[in-house]
């Protein structure tokens, strides 16, 4: 695997706790799997099971130039998952992955360039050629077009690739002198490869040069199709027609067990419920009012627009003047959003909570102790926070859409069958509709018992996707050494 992020070492959303989670599972089921990512500047390889591989390695990018860096190797040591980090401090030694104070960094195309290249670089200096390389959103885009192009001549040229789309909205457009500098033949600059209305779009000529394309729901498999959910590329995806496949992200189900999890404050189960200790601790630590009979919405999750914290901010006075309800928020992001919620706080003490900022801590304290949980995205490719919060007992409000889709079912007071509570269209109204419609069924304790039993009770361990993926690669294997 070639990716930007991977957790525990190096993580901003749901990228990183997939190439996390997945190479394990894998290796698991006796693969061997390797994973290739940069050297940031707040790794520190000195200590621990960090070890330098002796020789630099070469990178060949464009007009013959050969650059050199340093590879460190670490192990996920239970499960045998090797992974290698480039060290080239020109390009990685910083504090953030994307972007710093300013804004995106503006060498990113050069940066991801040579991700891209080293990633596959580095196969042969190990002597080691992988059946598959999956790589991962635009950072990672030329891959698939050297397998195609530079490199199919080469000992990977058998080597399969998979694809896949975390996020369609980030495709990685520049201009197109990142050819020359990453070495990618100038014939690949038209439209039905990396060119896109005078520019070069990474994702676009990874879509076109990939074995096969993956997403990461089955929903926005289908979604990212349209002209509404295809940011300018549906037609390309259609196009890839059955070679696009949504395969439903999991999560590490230990992590995310509040029986186990000693980083709660009790544990718990549905059968032993104590999570009315998460719920006084996460009322104290955001100030709400210390009464176990309100209940509390949690929202956590990067503060843009994609993730709907406007529409939340619109309603939150008809809330707060309407429903006895408490909201704890935590994020950072785009700065109006967070002095919105940091306003809010001001406005309604005791009632609503917020804190700025990443912290692993006090999500878990949020997921933990919240009744609800609130998502209501514009689009979600997956969305990993609506499975933490259900596994931890935080019934979850969402809108209808992408991944949230495919893993909440919507309650239904005929049938009493369903998770959660959904909406569909993209309005204060509708969303409005749903946190009443879960109020009024927390109020009647046995129906919301069940629905939380029903959420808690989700398997949403990554066994079954890995299985996916692992076919997909069969798959993906067998189609490139026809083609
Ligand atoms: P995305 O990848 O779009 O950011 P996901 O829901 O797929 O969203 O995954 C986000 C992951 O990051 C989840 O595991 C969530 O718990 C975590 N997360 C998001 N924001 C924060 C934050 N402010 N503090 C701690 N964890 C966060």
């Amino acid at each position: 695997m070639i990716s930007p992020e991977m957790t525990p070492f190096a993580s901003v959303g749901g990228l990183g706790d997939v190439v996390g989670a997945l190479p394990k599972e894998l290796a698991k089921k006796g693969h061997d799997v390797r994973v290739v990512m940069p050297l940031y500047g707040f790794l520190e390889p000195q200590c621990g099971k960090w070890k330098a591989l002796e020789t630099p390695m070469e990178v060949s990018l464009g007009w013959g130039r050969k650059e050199h860096c340093r590879v460190w190797e670490n192990f996920i040591q239970e499960q045998g998952v090797r992974v290698y980090f480039l060290e080239y401090n020109k390009y990685f030694h910083r504090h953030e992955i994307y972007t710093g104070p300013w804004g995106s960094h503006t060498d990113n195309n050069e940066r991801f360039s040579f991700l891209s290249r080293a990633g596959i670089d580095i196969c042969y200096f190990l002597d080691w050629i992988p059946d598959v390389i999956h790589c991962h959103d635009w950072t990672t885009g030329f891959v698939p077009v050297y397998l195609n192009t530079t490199d199919r001549d080469t000992p990977l040229g058998n080597t399969a690739s998979v694809f896949t789309i975390h996020n369609l909205e980030h495709q990685g457009i520049f201009g197109k002198e990142i050819l020359d500098f990453a070495g990618i033949p100038f014939s690949e600059f038209r439209p039905d490869s990396l060119e896109s209305v005078g520019c070069v779009n990474m994702l676009k000529g990874a879509l076109y040069h990939a074995t096969k394309v993956t997403t990461v729901s089955p929903n926005y498999a289908n979604e990212i199709r349209t002209s509404q959910g295809g940011c300018g590329l549906d037609k390309v995806l259609q196009f890839r027609g059955a070679d696009l496949i949504g395969v439903l992200n999991g999560i590490d189900s230990e992590y995310w067990n509040p029986a186990t999890n000693k980083q709660i404050p009790a544990n718990y189960s549905f059968k032993n419920f104590d999570g009315k200790i998460c719920k006084q601790k996460l009322q104290e630590r955001f100030g709400l009012k210390q009464d176990e009979k309100i209940p509390i919405f949690g929202v956590i999750g990067r503060m843009y627009q994609q993730k709907a914290f406007d529409l939340l901010a619109t309603i939150v006075p008809r809330l707060m003047a309407e429903m006895h309800i408490q909201i704890a928020v935590l994020g950072a992001g785009e700065s109006w959003l967070e002095k919105a919620f940091s306003d809010l706080a001001g406005q309604y003490p005791g009632k609503i909570g917020a804190y700025i900022g990443y912290n692993k801590e006090l999500s878990l304290l949020i997921e933990s102790g919240s009744d609800f949980f609130v998502m209501p995205s514009r689009f979600e490719p997956c969305g990993l926070v609506q499975m933490e919060g259900m596994r931890y007992g935080a019934v979850a409000v969402a809108r209808a859409t992408g991944g949230l889709a495919d893993t909440i079912e919507d309650f239904s007071p005929e049938t009493k069958k369903g998770t959660g509570f959904l909406f569909e269209e993209y309005d204060p109204s509708s969303f409005l509709v749903a946190i009443i419609r879960a109020w009024v069924n927390w109020r009647h304790r046995e129906a919301w018992k069940q629905i939380q039993k029903r959420a808690m009770e989700k398997d949403f361990s990554w066994l079954h996707s890995a299985k996916e993926y692992e076919k997909l690669f069969k798959l993906a294997l067998k189609f490139r050494a026809k083609a």
